[in-house]
């Protein structure tokens, strides 16, 4: 069974194989004894390396121990998660937050605390996993609007059962789209219906907005979408997530997330260093600037070369390509020239959309962008998509 079904894999080209990296994250890694010039991290402001985040998490590992001991509820609520919460409420404007284990747990506890059985949730097409996964788990009905198709949302909203608990769930940044939810319209939607939405904000924490307080802010609507999740894990280089919003909410979540309630709170070294990470965030806004520049640099080079761009409005700039094979070939051609630029395929994006995923950090230098169009160039004639 394991076999058939991994042969079945292999002929459809979605085998998946684990890339050793002999190195830490950064523009430049060493894989298979090679330095190689890195465009799939989310590390967009480069603070997973920062001195200052990297000592804070060896001094809170010194101080507090590598492990946190116990769930948060039990006695693993150590002062750099108390911190982190107090930090993480300054920063988002909020009364309070409560953070989790990673992104995937946040939406997994978060949803089904949200709405039950009986309630009704509208998805994105196109939102993350880990939403479809949470929504599943809470045992309300799911259905499926198009991608950002506001009309096709509200004809859904208009047609449920008068007073139905409902939950909109969505990305604030498409993770392998790279483009964003029209948050100032759903936000509409959603309190002229009475409905509740939820935003996934992994992508846009630290790095959409003037502050980097993400998508909610890149739109001036902090105010109208009273509960804010994002992740520590990608801009904010550490590991873990958070919900913030009115106290009485998250306490209410602290009672009811079971993925919170249920697991060994995050180590001391990585809270502590998504505190320092926040503080970077804050106080150098010019590592936004270096990442909007370098995107436009990179952007404007595909555009140039004749690529076929997703409609991105982030650092994740897809190169749509279509056919899994050949993006897989692309993606063996890049790593020739010494580019890591990940084919993502089915499931995780629709069929026949496979793509080239590339993201840009603040830390590529011009010189390394153009070196990676070079390689784009030449992997995009060698495969025919050029
Ligand atoms: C990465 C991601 C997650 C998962 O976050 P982790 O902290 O990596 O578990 C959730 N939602 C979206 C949209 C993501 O891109």
């Amino acid at each position: 069974m394991f076999e058939d079904y991994l042969e079945e894999l292999a002929a459809k080209h979605l085998t998946r194989r684990l890339l050793p990296l002999e190195s830490g994250t950064g523009p430049v890694v060493r894989i298979a004894g090679r330095d190689v010039l890195l465009f799939a991290s989310n590390d967009y402001l480069g603070l997973a390396g920062h001195p200052e985040v990297v000592a804070a998490a060896v001094h809170a590992t010194e101080t507090y121990g590598a492990g946190s001991g116990a769930a948060r509820l039990v006695s693993g609520s150590l002062p750099p998660h108390q911190q982190l919460e107090q930090a993480l409420a300054r920063f988002k404007g909020a009364a309070s937050a409560l953070t989790f284990g990673s992104g995937y747990l946040a939406n997994v506890g978060a949803i089904p605390a949200l709405i039950g059985r009986g309630g009704l949730i509208l998805a994105d097409r196109l939102c993350h996993a880990s939403l479809i996964d949470g929504s599943r788990l809470s045992g309300a009905d799911v259905r499926i609007y198009r991608h950002n198709d506001m009309e096709h949302l509200a004809a859904l909203l208009a047609k449920r059962r008068a007073g139905r608990r409902t939950l909109i769930v969505t990305d604030g940044v498409f993770s392998m789209d790279g483009d964003l939810a029209p948050l100032p319209e759903l936000a509409t939607l959603a309190h002229s219906y009475e409905a509740h939405l939820y935003v996934d904000d992994a992508h846009g924490t630290g790095v959409m907005g003037a502050h980097g307080r993400g998508t909610v802010e890149h739109y001036g609507v902090e105010a109208r979408i009273p509960l804010h999740m994002g992740t520590l894990g990608k801009a904010l280089g550490s590991s873990g997530a958070f919900i913030a919003g009115p106290d009485p909410s998250i306490q209410y979540l602290l009672h009811r997330c079971r993925s919170f309630m249920f697991g060994t709170a995050p180590t001391p070294g990585s809270a502590a260093a998504a505190v320092a990470a926040l503080q970077i965030v804050v106080r150098e806004p010019e590592r936004r600037r270096r990442l909007w520049d370098n995107r436009e640099r990179l952007c404007a080079g595909f555009r140039r070369l004749g690529f076929t761009l997703a409609p991105t409005a982030s650092p994740i700039i897809p190169i749509l390509i279509g056919r899994a094979e050949t993006a897989l070939r692309f993606a063996e051609q890049l790593l020739a020239n010494d580019i890591f630029a990940p084919a993502v395929r089915p499931p995780t994006v629709p069929a026949e959309t496979s793509r080239i995923r590339v993201t840009v950090t603040s830390e590529h230098a011009a010189a390394h962008i153009d070196q990676a169009l070079v390689a784009f160039e030449r992997a995009g004639q060698m495969t025919g998509v050029l």
